[in-house]
């Protein structure tokens, strides 16, 4: 089978092609590859995805990835037909991205000093697996079967394993995760068990989990299906189109998301890429990346605070010898990544390279909160009576940081992703129990 989409290294003084039909997700040249498609999609699919939402009993219809299913069309299904789609597309009975589309919380919106109006909130902890990584990977699993492997593998902080092993279970693939001994929520790793999964566990960090697992991935077989796979990059690209929709497409001033491997980060900017070209949208709105202070690679480096040098995309010259020697830094100075929201403790961004494309074309901005700004900010997510993990805290912590310097006005739009549910109830509970707390309402102790 001969495909038309195809891999391109994203190093546009390279931009060697790649068929689909392999599972190879790195450039010759060391740089990671996008996915591309030969069509530009006509306009008038925006009334059909609308229409979808009428969907009937098309579970394609009913997805929120699949509902988009032209804009990832990588392997030229026809669209139209119910009959090839279930042939080929991995889906959770539809609901994949079913449940997540902005919402408003008033709560949040007050505590980062901004109208009701101008703030939105999606919820991608409400996806079947609890995170936002069902979107992407219902696209990769579609092309493991594509590629008929028999196994997929990942290393994870604990979402990527629990939505890898929750599709490999319903599609009858082997999978393998690898994660770091004690460093993941329980939640998350009772679901890798649950799902009939083979946990491999592995004394270090995240870092180390992902390079053992590339490495035995392709000493023993098996398909990778972390964010370095671009297949996971074009799910998570409807996250944006799910939010373009809310508004109309007209799209909002400003766009943010925790920062871990910068896979979500990188997606949302070949979404912003391609909706831009095509003629979609006329204005990109401005990317917000957070990271945690005890994990903050991409901070630093963007923002020049590591040997004076800011780290810049500079069409596709990117200063990879710098990335390189601030991981030896850190390496010889016992530096590891540290924060309670594991989701996003990671010292080595896979997807740095792309992220920093991200950040170029949205003229977007890094910055940094505090363990406890998290907390705070999913205890405020809470009294809305929506529920998220404390790396999403990282989200209204954020958005609070820019407010304070005024860089984000408010008369602005600002949509913010919600990564994940929670999964680690003790984080919450210990919150709550301590009176210091901003947010927090300790239990009333009744004696009798
Ligand atoms: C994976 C994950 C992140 C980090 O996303 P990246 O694409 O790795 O940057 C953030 N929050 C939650 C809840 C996650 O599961
Ligand atoms: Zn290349």
């Amino acid at each position: 089978m001969e495909f038309r989409a195809k891999k391109k290294c994203i190093n546009p003084s390279c931009g060697i092609e790649y068929s689909i039909d392999n599972d190879i997700y790195r450039c010759s040249c060391g740089f990671l590859l996008d996915i591309k498609y030969p069509d530009v999609p006509n306009r008038d699919l925006i009334e059909i995805f609308y229409q979808r939402r009428n969907f009937g009993g098309n579970i394609f219809n009913e997805s929120g990835v699949w509902r988009y299913r032209e804009l990832l069309n990588f392997i030229d299904v026809d669209t139209e037909s119910l009959q090839e789609c279930s042939k080929f597309l991995v889906s959770l009975d539809g609901s994949e991205g079913r449940s997540s589309r902005p919402y408003q919380m008033s709560k949040v919106a007050k505590y980062v000093d901004l109208p009701n109006d101008n703030l939105l909130l999606q919820p991608e902890g409400y996806n079947p697996s609890g995170s936002f990584k069902d979107n992407g990977m219902a696209a990769a699993v579609t092309h493991a079967k594509l590629l008929k492997v028999k196994k997929i593998v990942c290393a994870s902080t604990g979402n990527t394993s629990a939505s890898a092993a929750m599709y490999a279970s319903n599609e009858g693939f082997e999978c393998d995760v690898y994660i770091p001994r004690g460093e993941i929520a329980p939640g998350k790793l009772g679901q890798a068990f649950q799902f009939g999964a083979q946990v491999l566990q592995v004394d270090g960090n995240f870092d180390d989990a992902l390079t053992l697992s590339l490495e035995l991935a392709s000493k023993e077989g098996g398909y990778t299906v972390n964010s370095l796979n671009p297949f996971r990059i074009e799910g998570q690209k409807t996250i944006i189109f799910r939010i373009m929709e809310h508004l109309n497409w007209n799209p909002p001033d400003w766009i943010v998301y925790p920062g871990g491997a910068l896979g979500n980060i990188s997606s949302c900017g070949k979404a912003l890429m391609e909706l831009y070209e095509w003629g979609w949208i006329k204005k990109i709105p401005r990317v917000l990346v957070v990271n945690a202070v005890g994990a903050n690679t991409f901070y630093q480096l963007v923002n020049g605070l590591f040997e004076d040098t800011a780290l810049k995309w500079n069409e596709g010259r990117v200063n990879t010898d710098l990335i390189d020697r601030f991981y030896l830094n850190q390496q010889e100075n016992n530096i590891v990544p540290k924060t309670q929201a594991t989701a996003i403790q990671i010292g080595k961004p896979a997807n740095i390279i792309k992220a920093l494309r991200t950040i170029e074309f949205t003229n977007g901005i890094v910055e940094q909160v505090q363990d406890i700004d998290m907390m705070d900010g999913m205890a405020i997510v809470g009294l809305n009576g929506f529920d998220c993990e404390m790396a999403s805290g990282s989200v209204p912590a954020g958005i609070m940081k820019l407010r304070e310097k005024e860089l984000i006005k408010k008369d602005e739009i600002v949509v913010g992703v919600l990564t994940g549910r929670q999964k680690d109830p003790s984080i919450a509970i210990q919150y709550h129990l301590s009176k210091s707390n901003k947010y927090s309402r300790p239990p009333r102790e009744l004696v009798n």
